[in-house]
């Protein structure tokens, strides 16, 4: 390995780049969590947090815990052994979450997506359709699937549960979609959304939540699974968490407080622009390399490509891995991996969370020499697509919110 030199470029779909306001906010000394100072801090971030998931029906309830603590929480919480759900496959996160409920005994349903598109809504309402009895309890979704960096139609699949009338609770992950594109919970009808801190939010992993309506708190409290850690009752006081299960994530409420500050001042429409320029920027690139049968967007479909990240498939027969090696050992530039089954076949270019256009048209260059370097067949000139896509007029800015 040469010996880094200069800025490392990280380009990971999660953890991604914590702004150095965040990081100065939260280099401070840990408060007495009972005290009204913090208790204040608390209440406002919850508060604020209402903004960012779009709703003013649901409330928010945070844990010391990552992405896969608050998969536990919305199992633990809503249902009871026996109860089934039904989840549309979308890869690596949707496997894992059905697993999390397995694990509390559940049965799972699941509803096959087609490899490379995204979850069809009419699949679901064949599913619920055909469940006259309405044994399913929840339909569980994954917004942005990031293993394969493909997006999924969260209204449209409300619209197919609500053409079905079926009384299924609406569950959906958000961990790598929240502030890097749109999500409304209460147009949506979502009745839980899932986050975490480490992606859009532009924090350090480790502080998870899950934001609830009042249906999903009602059928927490005839839930029979085992609960303790993940309780909410204890946790609530008139729709409003003032407790935690034991000390709160104090560090991650002065960031989070600093990057609700961030994203206000930006504008949340302005931060989805930002991350669609990126996004179509990081696509022209990948189409470009592809021309010829080199790499390709994981994505067939151009509208279910995501902007917060891009998963890339190597040609067959090559290696994504070595690209990753030679980008970050030569280059300074990581990248995710493939997971799952899609390891060594994909790398993953995160365009998530505090980037900007040098930091990733850098960063695509370094890529298109790792190709290179690696023996991935590619077109050239990547980045001069991204940076033709990148000179296309920027749509009118937003009036930011703060
Ligand atoms: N859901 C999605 C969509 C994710 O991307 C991740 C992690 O990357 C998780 C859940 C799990 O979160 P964590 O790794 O923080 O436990």
């Amino acid at each position: 390995m040469d010996t880094p030199r200069g800025l490392q470029f990280f380009m990971h779909p999660g953890p991604t780049n914590i702004p150095e306001r965040v990081r100065q906010a939260m280099a401070r000394p840990a408060v007495d969590f009972t005290a009204p100072y913090f208790c204040e801090l608390r209440d406002r971030c919850l508060e604020r947090m209402k903004g960012v998931l779009k709703t003013k029906k649901g409330f928010v309830i945070v844990y010391a815990a990552s992405g896969n603590g608050a998969w536990d929480a919305s199992i633990a919480n809503v249902f009871s052994p026996g109860d089934k759900v039904l989840v549309p496959t979308t890869g690596f996160f949707t496997d894992r979450w059905a697993n999390t409920a397995r694990a509390y005994g559940l049965q799972v349903e699941l509803v096959e997506t087609p490899e490379r598109r995204a979850i069809d809504p009419e699949a679901i309402a064949r599913h619920l359709a055909a469940d006259r009895k309405h044994d399913i309890k929840a339909v569980l979704v994954v917004q942005n699937e990031t293993a394969t960096g493909m997006r999924h139609p969260v209204a449209e699949i409300r619209r197919a549960i609500d053409k079905t009338n079926h009384p299924a609770l609406y569950m959906v992950d958000t961990i790598s979609s929240l502030a890097s594109y749109d999500f409304r919970m209460d147009e949506w009808g979502v009745d839980l959304v899932i986050g975490g801190s480490q992606k859009g939010l532009m924090l350090p992993p480790g502080m998870s939540f899950t934001a609830i309506n009042d249906r999903t708190w009602q059928a927490a409290q005839v839930a029979k699974n085992p609960r303790k850690y993940w309780d909410w009752r204890p946790m609530i006081d008139n729709r409003r968490q003032v407790h935690f299960c034991g000390t709160p994530p104090i560090t991650h409420f002065y960031g989070l407080e600093v990057s609700l500050d961030m994203i206000e001042e930006e504008g949340l429409e302005n931060v989805f622009a930002r991350h669609r320029r990126l996004a179509d920027a990081t696509r022209a690139c990948v189409r470009a390399w592809g021309k010829g049968g080199g790499p390709e967007i994981w994505s067939l479909d151009p509208e279910a490509a995501s902007d917060s990240l891009t998963a890339v498939l190597v040609p067959q027969g090559h290696d994504a891995d070595r690209v990753r090696a030679i980008a970050n050992d030569k280059y300074s530039v990581a990248l995710g991996r493939g997971l799952g089954a899609l390891q060594g076949r994909v790398f993953r270019i995160g365009h998530m969370g505090d980037l900007n256009e040098p930091m990733l048209l850098g960063s695509l260059a370094a890529i298109e020499l790792a190709l290179a370097e690696a023996g991935v067949p590619h077109a050239r000139g990547g980045v001069d697509a991204a940076m033709d896509s990148l000179r296309a007029p920027v749509g009118k800015r937003v009036a930011a919110v703060a």
